[in-house]
């Protein structure tokens, strides 16, 4: 710490990525990347724009992916905001959107980087107890609130919250904003995109870091009411008129273009979830219903931070949250049928 620090950097509790190690030999479970490379047609359009025309500013507006995203989704572009991944996004969400002088609400077991962001823009926010299943109950969130924000599937459990349940909770909090973080929706879940011409404080992000396998490419999106959308634009040309590079646009709206690739490898990652569930079954855990690219687990028998320490030295990395509530689950990313190979062996000499 350095005396030159403002009081308000001094205070500030950043988030913790996972870890990120060179990935030589090991078998890396642990941040939810995609095992399969992104499509090609986004590969060609990024080499592409590899050239001359990077002396050029990009376009701020990001104007060819807002137009892919929103053929994807039936949509008009003016519904569609993107950014420099999701939790660029998500900032200025919390930043531009939800109120002050009451608290936002989200689950007590959620994406760690919302209390984060709550700190960055002073908003007071409440945790609001997942159920014994560890599911989210919609009516625990019927209460004054400056805004409600939740992944849907939720992180790091993967439980999802059926559309219906999403649409009672819009249709008895219209006064503040509901946010849906979709990060990882194509794994298994609708997306609410399909309310959002109904319910105008509806917003709801995406990433491409997930499905679309583009996590080093940094592009996230929202999808809503033209109004939040314009609240977002305005934040993000008080803060960096072009987070998006040339290459990232160019890559990101081929991603969306090539349906094809996407959904043959979603559902590619879907089939080795149910093998690799029902294979850690079989070895005795509890896994929690997933329906996102990772599984939530725990063993009766075995401490959550042996098995991964006894999973590293094997050269396997899944994720240990040293938390509350959580404290005894791995939350482990679905890989390439022969990294889970590894996996399941390497947790059936340690079961
Ligand atoms: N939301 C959730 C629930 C996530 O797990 C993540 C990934 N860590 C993000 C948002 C952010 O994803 P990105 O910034 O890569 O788009």
């Amino acid at each position: 710490m350095s005396r030159f620090w403002s009081p308000f950097v001094k205070d500030l509790v950043p988030y913790v990525p996972g870890e990120q190690p060179k990935l030589s030999k090991l078998v890396k479970l642990n941040t939810n990347e995609n095992p399969y490379g992104p499509s090609p047609r986004a590969i060609a359009a990024m080499q592409e724009e590899v050239g001359d025309d990077l002396r050029l500013y990009p376009d701020p507006n990001g104007e060819r992916l807002k137009q892919a995203v929103a053929d994807y989704y039936g949509v008009q572009p003016n519904q569609v905001f993107v950014g420099n991944g999701s939790d660029e996004v998500l900032a200025h969400a919390f930043h531009g959107l939800f109120q002050h002088g009451r608290p936002l609400l989200f689950p007590d077991v959620t994406y760690s980087f919302y209390p984060v962001y709550c700190g960055l823009y002073g908003i007071a926010y409440e945790t609001i107890a997942l159920d014994e299943q560890f599911r989210i109950d919609v009516a625990d969130y019927a209460r004054p609130n400056g805004g409600i924000i939740f992944p849907n599937p939720n992180a790091p459990t993967g439980c999802l919250l059926p559309l219906d349940a999403i649409e009672r909770l819009l249709q008895v909090n219209c006064d503040s904003v509901v946010l849906v973080d979709e990060a990882y929706v194509d794994f298994g879940g609708q997306s609410a995109i399909a309310l959002i011409d109904r319910y105008p404080n509806l917003l709801v992000t995406q990433t491409l870091s997930k499905s679309r396998s583009l996590a080093g490419l940094r592009v996230g999106l929202a999808v809503g009411h033209p109004e939040l959308i314009e609240a977002l634009e305005r934040i993000k040309n008080s803060f960096n008129s072009y987070p998006l590079d040339r290459i990232a646009i160019a890559g990101a709206a081929a991603a969306f273009e090539d349906r094809a690739y996407f959904e043959q490898t979603c559902q590619q990652v879907i089939a080795s979830r149910e093998q690799v569930v029902a294979a850690m079954k079989a070895l005795g855990f509890e896994v929690l219903p997933s329906a996102a690219n990772f599984i939530f687990a725990r063993h009766p028998r075995h401490d959550a931070g042996g098995l991964a320490a006894g999973l590293r030295e094997q050269g396997v990395i899944v994720r240990h949250f040293r938390q509350p509530r959580i404290e005894q689950f791995l939350r482990i990313t679905i890989g390439t049928p022969e990294q889970n190979q590894a996996l399941l062996a390497a947790l059936g000499g340690l079961c």
